[in-house]
């Protein structure tokens, strides 16, 4: 089980503690079940990330094993963090998927103008 994996279930579950607390304190006052409310979607959220953190983790996983074992596999969508971190402008070089990018990656950041 991967540490995305691992962290989302764990968010999940404190998720659903959170909604129990949230109705539990409702019983008292309605308006108290808002804070409880309140922070089970923002683990829910959390929860969310973190499982396409691990899809995206497993992607890339069966990706590189495709690349070493010699076929082409096609590049994943974005290719990389660092894209779609800065909008396409920059890729890494060891980790991206597209090979084209990998090849051209130093050469770009030697030269931030020719990349525009
Ligand atoms: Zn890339």
């Amino acid at each position: 089980m991967s540490a995305h994996r691992r962290t989302a279930r764990l968010l999940a579950a404190a998720a659903l503690a959170s909604t129990a607390a949230g109705i539990h304190l409702a019983t008292f006052n309605l308006w108290l079940c808002v804070p409880g409310l309140y922070v089970a979607a923002f683990l829910a959220w959390c929860s969310n990330r973190s499982y396409a953190a691990h899809r995206r983790a497993l992607a890339e996983a069966k990706w590189e094993q495709a690349y070493v074992l010699g076929q082409a596999p096609a590049p994943l969508n974005p290719c990389c963090a660092l894209a779609d971190h800065s909008g396409g402008a920059a890729h890494d070089r060891r980790k991206c998927t597209d090979l084209f990018h990998r090849l051209t990656a130093d050469l770009a950041a030697e030269h931030p103008r020719s990349s525009q």
